[in-house]
C-alpha cells in the first residue's frame, strides 16, 4: 500500500513497471464464490481445481476412418484379412479380433479387443469380406489413447482459470454439469469535472460531454464486473467527498477520472489523505502522467486523469491487471507484446514510457505499424481507429521510419 504522507507530495517518475508491481502488491483476490451452470462460468474465474472425474477419452479410440488390425500380422509385404465386424462410435464391436482378421472402425470408435493398430480406409482395397492392407503401417498407428486429453484425477483447470470458450468445453468434456467460481468484483465508476455533462441534455459552453464513463463502463463490462455508475460529480468537496464514501463501502474497487493534474488535485488529494490512504503518483508515462492509486475503506481505489486517451491507457496498463487479480485470476496472462516495422518516423524524448496508437498490418515483409492519426490525449478516435499501442520504452530516444518497435495489440486486451 503507497503511504500517503499528507503532505500533498508527489512520488515523482514512478516508471510503468514499477508502479504495476507496486499496486499488484498490495492486492488480494475477493473471497466469496459461487456455484454456477457451466455456461455461466463464461468469463467468471474458477475458485478451485477442476479435477477430472474419468479419464478422457475414456478408451482408446480410433482417430481415422479405416480398419483396426493386429500389429503382428502385418508384414513386409501386402497382407489380406478377413473382415469381422464393423466399430462405430457409440456402437463398439463386441467380439474380439483373432489373428488374420481385422474390424472396419470408424473415428471415435472404441479399439475391439485383440485390435492395436488402425489402417486408414484410403490406403486399402475392400474385396467382400477381405481386405488387403499395404506394407508400411507402424503398430500402434491412429489410435488416441484413454486418458490423453485428461488423465482421471488430474487437475484439468487450475483454481484461478478465467473461463473462456476452450474452458467451457474441456468442463463439458468432463461431464461436469457446475463449478465453483468467484464471486463478480463490484466496481463503482464516476467522472469529475464542472464542465462534463451526461448525454441527453444540450452543452452549455465550455462543456464537454462524458465520454470516459463510457470507455469504463465497456472495459469494465467485458471484464464481467458490477457496475455501480455513479455518474458526473461537481469540483466540490462535498459532493467529491460523499461519492468516494458512498463509492467505497459499496464496492471492491473505485476508479474516477479527472481531477488529478497539477491545480486541480489539491483538494482531491487533501481529501483522500482524509478518507483513507491515497498516494498521487506522477508516472513516467505518456499519456496519463498524474494518478492516484490507494485505498479507501476496504475498497481499492484509481484516480485515474481526465483526458479520455490517458484513461484508457492507464487502464489498460494498470488497472486491468489489479481488476484481473483481485478477481482471483491467477497467473494473470501474459503482456504479449510483438515487435513491427514502424512505416513513420516518431518523435520521443528518453525518461518516461510512450504508449501511441497504432495500426498493425501484416506484409509480405512481416509486420508494420503506423500511427493511427493524431495521438493528442484527448483525441479518442485514435483509439477507435488504432489495433495497438505503439510501446515506446523509457530509454527509446526517437524512432526512424523502417525501425522495429513493439507493439501490444488490442485484440484480447481491450
Ligand atoms: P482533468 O484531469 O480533470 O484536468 O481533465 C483533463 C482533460 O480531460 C480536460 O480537458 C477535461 O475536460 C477532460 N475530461 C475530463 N474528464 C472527462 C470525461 N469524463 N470525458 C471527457 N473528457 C474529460
Ligand atoms: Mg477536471
Amino acid at each position: 500500500m503507497p503511504s500517503s504522507n499528507g503532505s500533498g507530495e508527489v512520488r515523482n517518475h514512478l516508471t510503468v513497471a514499477e508502479a504495476r508491481a507496486a499496486i499488484l502488491d498490495t492486492l488480494t483476490p475477493v473471497t466469496g464464490w459461487e456455484r454456477v451452470a457451466v455456461r455461466a462460468a463464461l468469463g467468471r474465474v474458477l475458485a478451485e481445481d477442476v479435477v477430472a472425474p474419468y479419464n478422457v477419452p475414456a478408451h482408446d479410440n480410433s482417430a481415422m476412418d479405416g480398419y483396426a488390425v493386429r500389429a503382428a500380422d502385418l508384414a513386409a509385404g501386402e497382407v489380406t484379412l478377413a473382415v469381422v465386424g464393423t466399430a462405430y462410435a457409440g456402437h463398439p464391436f463386441s467380439g474380439a479380433v483373432g489373428a488374420g482378421q481385422a474390424v472396419r472402425i470408424m473415428t471415435g470408435a472404441a479399439i475391439p479387443a485383440g485390435a492395436d493398430t488402425i489402417v486408414v480406409q484410403e490406403v486399402t482395397q475392400r474385396d467382400g469380406d477381405q481386405v488387403r492392407i499395404p506394407p508400411g503401417q507402424r503398430a500402434g498407428q491412429n489410435l488416441r489413447r484413454a486418458g490423453e486429453d485428461l488423465a482421471a484425477g488430474g487437475v484439468a483447470l487450475a483454481c484461478g482459470t478465467l473461463c473462456g470458450p476452450a474452458e467451457l468445453g474441456l468442463i463439458a468434456s468432463l461431464g461436469i454439469a457446475e463449478v465453483a467460481v468467484r464471486r463478480r468484483l463490484r466496481v463503482a465508476f464516476f467522472s469529475t469535472g464542472d464542465e462534463i455533462a451526461s448525454i441527453g441534455r444540450p452543452l452549455s459552453p465550455g462543456e464537454v460531454y462524458d465520454s470516459n464513463r463510457y470507455t469504463l463502463y465497456s472495459a469494465l463490462t467485458r471484464l464481467g464486473c458490477e457496475l455501480l455508475d455513479m455518474g458526473v460529480i461537481e469540483d466540490q468537496p462535498e459532493a467529491l467527498e460523499a461519492a468516494f464514501r458512498a463509492a467505497s463501502q459499496a464496492a471492491d474497487v473505485v476508479i474516477t477520472s479527472g481531477g488529478v493534474s497539477v491545480g486541480e488535485a489539491d483538494f482531491i488529494r487533501q481529501m483522500m489523505d482524509r478518507l483513507g490512504e491515497v498516494a498521487f503518483w506522477k508516472l513516467a508515462i505518456k499519456p496519463g502522467r498524474p494518478m492516484a492509486y490507494g485505498r479507501i475503506g476496504n475498497a481499492c481505489l484509481f484516480g485515474l486523469p481526465g483526458n479520455p486517451v490517458a484513461v484508457m491507457v492507464t487502464y489498460y496498463q494498470f488497472v486491468r491487471d489489479a481488476l484481473l487479480a483481485l478477481m482471483g485470476v491467477s497467473p494473470l496472462p501474459e503482456n504479449l507484446m510483438f515487435e513491427a516495422r514502424s512505416t513513420a518516423a516518431l518523435r520521443k524524448q528518453p525518461g518516461r514510457r510512450e504508449f501511441l496508437r497504432g495500426t498493425l498490418q501484416r506484409q509480405a515483409d512481416g509486420l508494420t505499424v503506423t500511427p493511427a492519426g493524431a495521438q493528442g490525449s484527448g483525441i479518442l478516435r485514435s483509439m477507435s481507429e488504432a489495433n495497438c499501442f505503439i510501446v515506446l520504452p523509457e530509454d527509446n530516444a526517437g524512432v526512424a521510419a523502417g525501425d522495429l518497435v513493439l507493439v501490444q495489440p488490442f485484440d484480447g486486451l481491450v
